[in-house]
């Protein structure tokens, strides 16, 4: 998943060992840069009989990019190459060649039929933004089978807080500063919840003074540019969050407060612009804390 891990969980070794092999065989089934993954072999042939672990992450992130209206789509992965965020070898593509990739982006035409899956000719995908979320499922569970009740996992940017500390305080997850990304500029108290962030500052490159974020709105192809530096998300599911804070951040302001309204708020969200302002659902705004020192601007979304 390129990307540091970090599990910290109280139990034994052998729990720890368990977690760390089911990431390593997600990891093994989603990687789109390894020859022997089933997402690679799927990219390639364009039709597959999938692993049951696959074909599971993959219906969940079709309903996802159904439910979050295309903001969310794992067909983008052409459009991500062509930046030149997955080879690092990064550029702004000539609009031609992005409006011709952009006819293969567009999730409603992956089929997915009990295991197996088929793509349309040119069609790629990258579920990037999704599986570090559905690995903090899958490990919650593995862990839970086994008795594991405390533990805070942080699996690249995506953070599981299993039950409360040991202290039966909740657990506190600091959500990174954009611009210094070695400290936090505020935390959320929460237990049995998973905190995903996306920022613009995670991967990006700066070409004639413009920053170019990984982040791709798929009805343009173009970085995300609508004034969103980092949206985080925080619910019961992983795959919800890492699905939502992704999609959340495309949206921008405005279209993320409506899609939470008009779920009930069934999730929270902490999103903050480059104007330094800061915006909290009122779900999660008790438990969030500015770290000291900063002084954004706080908004309480009701
Ligand atoms: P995340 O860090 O969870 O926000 O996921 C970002 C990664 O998902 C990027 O590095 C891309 O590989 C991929 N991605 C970028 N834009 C989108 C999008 N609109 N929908 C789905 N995946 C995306
Ligand atoms: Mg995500």
């Amino acid at each position: 998943m390129d990307t540091f891990m970090k599990l910290d969980i109280y139990g034994s070794e052998d729990d720890l060992k368990i977690a760390e092999n089911e990431i390593c065989h997600l990891d093994r089934l989603l990687d789109t840069t390894n020859e022997n993954s089933d997402i690679y072999k799927l990219n390639e042939t364009g039709s597959a009989t999938l692993n049951d672990d696959f074909a599971k992450v993959l219906g969940e992130s079709l309903e996802l990019c159904a439910e979050l209206d295309g903001y969310l789509d794992i067909s983008i992965y052409p459009v991500v190459e062509e930046w030149g965020f997955i080879s690092r070898d990064y550029k702004v593509p000539d609009h031609k060649r992005l409006l011709k990739l952009l006819k293969n982006v567009n999730y409603k035409k992956i089929s997915l039929d009990g295991g197996t899956a088929e793509l349309p000719e040119g069609m790629r995908l990258d579920l990037g933004a999704v599986a570090k979320g559905f690995a903090a499922d899958r490990v919650i569970s593995v862990l839970s089978q086994r008795g594991v009740k405390s533990g805070i996992l942080n699996l690249g940017g995506t953070v599981a807080a299993i039950g409360d500390k040991p202290s039966s305080k909740a657990w506190k997850i600091g959500i990174c500063d954009p611009e210094n990304t070695a400290s936090y500029f505020g935390s959320v108290q929460c237990r049995d919840k998973i905190v995903a962030t996306s920022g613009s500052y995670e991967r990006y490159f700066e070409e004639n003074g413009k920053r170019y974020c990984h982040i791709i709105d798929p009805k343009t192809g173009m970085p995300v540019d609508n004034g969103t530096v980092s949206v985080t998300v925080i619910s019961d599911s992983g795959i919800k969050s890492d699905a939502l804070s992704t999609a959340l951040f495309v949206m921008g302001l405005d279209r993320a407060r409506e899609y939470w309204k008009s779920n009930g708020g069934d999730f929270d969200f902490v999103l903050l612009n480059e104007s330094g302002e800061l915006y909290i659902t009122e779900g999660i705004a008790d438990d969030f804390k500015l770290s000291e020192s900063y002084d954004f601007e706080m908004n309480i979304l009701k």
